[in-house]
């Protein structure tokens, strides 16, 4: 795809809320995919026990793969555990094995234990434009971890009638880490996800999110796609499963949107690919 602007430093994106199925793991790996295809350097890191972001990308994360509970509770390298996708230039993994299931409650004894993952990946060398963090659909300790981390959070909100609910308790942690562990933690994006503009209730629940939120919500929103689901059983993300489809589209273009942000560069819809 066509070069982006590089951030200045590597940009470390939480993707999170703590409701499940709003699209936070799918958002993960092809926006990474994106970002990657769009000329950048990118690692996933799987901070969600279930391991989806690794089977999305194709990344084996079987009880024996070296993993994120690895660096987290044993203080293992972060360079030891990153696989590269295959088929995506650029594009790499910290897979999630079902160990980390237990890490919530072995992380509560360890020293600096909300700061681990910062800590890790403060000390990996490779360059990277963007680390992206999927994380579990709760508040817990793996969460706080990755807004430790990161500078940017980004929440992935699906146009529904709870969409707001639980928003938040969300925000309210944020404002917790930044006041505690990570002044520099804000909330930078939300992306509406399996947006269907059709039906009047989406409409309605994207307006109330982009009145509220006028700065943070990326213009372009993700269509709902059966491509898009598609795409995981396949081990791959929807951007190369089905490069030319909406799903993979729409994933560009807020790649790019994502990215000319980041550089202080104004979004200009009218060159979109596809309407924002
Ligand atoms: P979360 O990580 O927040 O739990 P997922 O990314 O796993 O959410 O998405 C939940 C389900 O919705 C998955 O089955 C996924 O394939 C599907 N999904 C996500 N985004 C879309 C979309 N844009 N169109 C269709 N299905 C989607
Ligand atoms: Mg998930």
């Amino acid at each position: 795809g066509e070069g982006l602007p590089r951030p200045e430093q590597t940009r470390v994106i939480v993707v999170a809320n703590q409701k499940g199925g709003v699209g936070k793991t799918t958002t993960t790996v092809n926006l990474a995919a994106s970002l990657a295809l769009h000329g950048g350097r990118v690692l996933v890191v799987d901070l969600d026990p279930q391991g989806n972001a690794s089977t999305a990308l194709g990344i084996d994360h079987h009880a024996e793969v070296p993993s994120i509970y690895d660096v987290l509770v044993d203080s293992r390298p972060l360079a030891e555990v990153v696989q590269p996708v295959p088929d995506v230039e650029g594009l790499f993994c910290a897979p999630a094995t079902i160990d980390l299931a237990g890490a919530e409650i072995e992380l509560v004894s360890l020293v600096a234990r909300e700061s681990r993952l910062q800590r890790a990946i403060q000390a990996y060398e490779q360059p990277l434009d963007y680390i992206l963090i999927d994380c579990p659909p709760s508040l817990g300790l793996l969460t706080v971890n990755a807004m430790v981390a990161g500078a940017e959070v980004l929440i992935p909100i699906q146009c529904e009638y709870y969409a707001l609910e639980g928003l938040g308790q969300l925000l309210r942690n944020v404002d917790l880490v930044r006041g505690h562990l990570n002044p520099t933690l804000h909330v930078s994006t939300i992306l509406l996800t399996m947006y269907d503009g059709r039906t009047r209730l989406a409409s309605q629940v994207a307006e109330e999110v982009r009145t509220h939120f006028v700065e943070e919500v990326l213009r372009t929103s993700i269509p709902r796609s059966v491509r898009i689901s598609e795409a995981p059983s396949y081990g791959q993300t929807v951007l190369t499963y089905d490069p030319g489809s909406s799903g993979a589209l729409s994933y560009l273009e807020a790649a790019r949107e994502l990215a000319l942000r980041g550089v202080g560069v104004s979004y200009d819809a009218t060159h979109a690919h596809i309407g924002a």
